[in-house]
């Protein structure tokens, strides 16, 4: 079981995660729970970090924000003893769950679950702070990234081998769209692994995209569902599972936006071999992830037009980069946007269906929508707009492809 960071914003919310945990242990199971840190916690950290000074130091970044899911995992156990129940917490070190030296954004390597696994079959809850772990040739404490707790509770899930992993949230499930920009969104019973990676990569932060993965390597039953449900007679949530065990396919299963989008534009580049290399060449040695591209022929025909978008937190490194290197790779001008969003259509209908994404460049079209750039694969398609149209272009795209719900 995991529990996010509105589950357990405060005592009385790790009671209610309590009697969700005691439902289980009555049901005779054994049960190992990941919680994160209250809500807000890990951002009035990072700004603490930010706050702190010029020499910023990506382990000691980690020695801090870890320290918000230590309290709530202290908190649970005494919670859940205060009910009867035996239970104890666990810090990423203890377990030990084994990262990268990638601080920040570690990668679990090895999961050590013995001593745990010993404590669950003697009838203890094991309760685990999400997001951290150690890396062992450094024996420093490491994060996973933001939302890296469900990655913490799937892997968990994975080394000692659960029946099932449970991620308890502030919905009730996985959403056509995200259900608190879309009045309409609808819950899904069953999403795909593959579907559901393409969500939580671009934008629906539901679940960490890394969770999704490891859960696909590892055939975890992973199961998205409600905190706030009467933990005596919880509701349904989300199961995300294979592709096959979907019997109603729709051809887009969901929307998913991401805001955290710049576009950048340079203008008159010399139509020549070499140009995109020397552009992209020194933002990927900089660690920059460049997403949609598209190149147009300028009018005179000898120069043209190329358009990226990168993270918005990497939009004015980008930037720099770029103007470093504008005598090599010979541009007239650099424009850019932040004021954009990204928005996808999901659907593995979209493997055995054409034209999915003309529909939705007219029914944009229709409402006076600009499209900025297009990109599109298997399973996806993926139209950068203007942010003030996020809601609009939402809405459209979820009626136009049937997603409304009917209530
Ligand atoms: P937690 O703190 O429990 O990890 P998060 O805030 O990380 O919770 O993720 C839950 C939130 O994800 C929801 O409150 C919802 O606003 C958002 N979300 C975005 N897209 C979706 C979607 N398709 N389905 C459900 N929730 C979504
Ligand atoms: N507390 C961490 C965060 O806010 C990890 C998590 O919530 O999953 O990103
Ligand atoms: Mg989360």
């Amino acid at each position: 079981m995991k529990f996010g960071g509105t589950s357990v914003a405060n005592v009385e919310r790790i009671r209610n995660v309590a009697r969700h945990v005691k439902r289980e242990i009555d049901a005779g199971h054994e049960v190992a729970v990941v919680v994160s840190a209250m809500a807000g916690k890990t951002n009035e950290l990072v700004a603490w970090c930010k706050e702190a000074g010029s020499h910023f130091d990506n382990a000691e970044y980690d020695a801090v924000v870890a320290s918000g899911e230590l309290v709530t995992a202290g908190l649970l156990a005494l919670v859940l003893r205060d009910i009867g129940l035996a239970a104890r917490s666990w810090q990423g070190w203890q377990i030990p769950l084994l990262t990268d030296d990638a601080h920040g954004s570690a990668r679990i390597t090895k999961i050590g679950g013995s001593q745990l696994i010993e404590d669950l079959r003697r009838g203890d809850v094991a309760v685990v702070a999400g997001f951290q772990g150690l890396h062992p040739l450094t024996n420093r404490v490491t994060t996973l990234g933001r939302g890296g707790s469900d990655t913490s509770a799937v892997a968990l899930a994975a080394a000692i081998g659960a029946d099932r992993c449970d991620i308890y949230t502030d919905v009730d499930g996985v959403y056509t769209t995200d259900p608190r920009v879309v009045s309409k969104a609808r819950r899904l019973d069953k999403v795909s692994f593959e579907e559901m990676l393409e969500m939580a990569s671009l934008g629906a932060k539901v679940l960490q995209v890394r969770s999704v993965e490891v859960a696909m390597l590892h055939g975890v039953r992973l199961y998205v569902r409600s905190s706030f449900d009467d933990p005596a007679d919880p509701n349904h949530g989300t199961l995300i599972c294979d592709e096959e065990d979907i019997l109603e396919q729709q051809i887009v299963t969901g929307i998913a936006f991401s805001r955290d989008e710049a576009q950048i534009t340079l203008r008159e580049i010399a139509d020549k071999p070499g140009v995109a290399a020397a552009i992209f060449g020194p933002l990927a040695e900089a660690n920059i992830n460049v997403d949609m591209i598209i190149q147009v022929v300028s009018d005179d025909m000898a120069t043209t037009d190329l358009t990226f978008t990168v993270p918005a937190s990497e939009y004015e490194h980008a930037k720099r980069i770029l103007e470093g290197c504008k005598d090599k790779i010979g541009f007239a001008k650099l424009s850019g946007a932040t004021d954009v969003v990204k928005i996808s259509a999901i659907g593995v209908g979209m493997r055995s269906h054409s034209g999915v994404a003309a529909r939705a460049f007219s029914a944009l079209a229709a409402k006076g929508i600009n499209i900025r750039a297009i990109t599109t694969s298997e399973i996806k398609f993926s139209m950068l707009i203007d942010e003030a149209y996020t809601e609009l272009a939402l809405r459209t795209l979820h009626s136009l492809y049937g997603l409304d719900s009917r209530g």
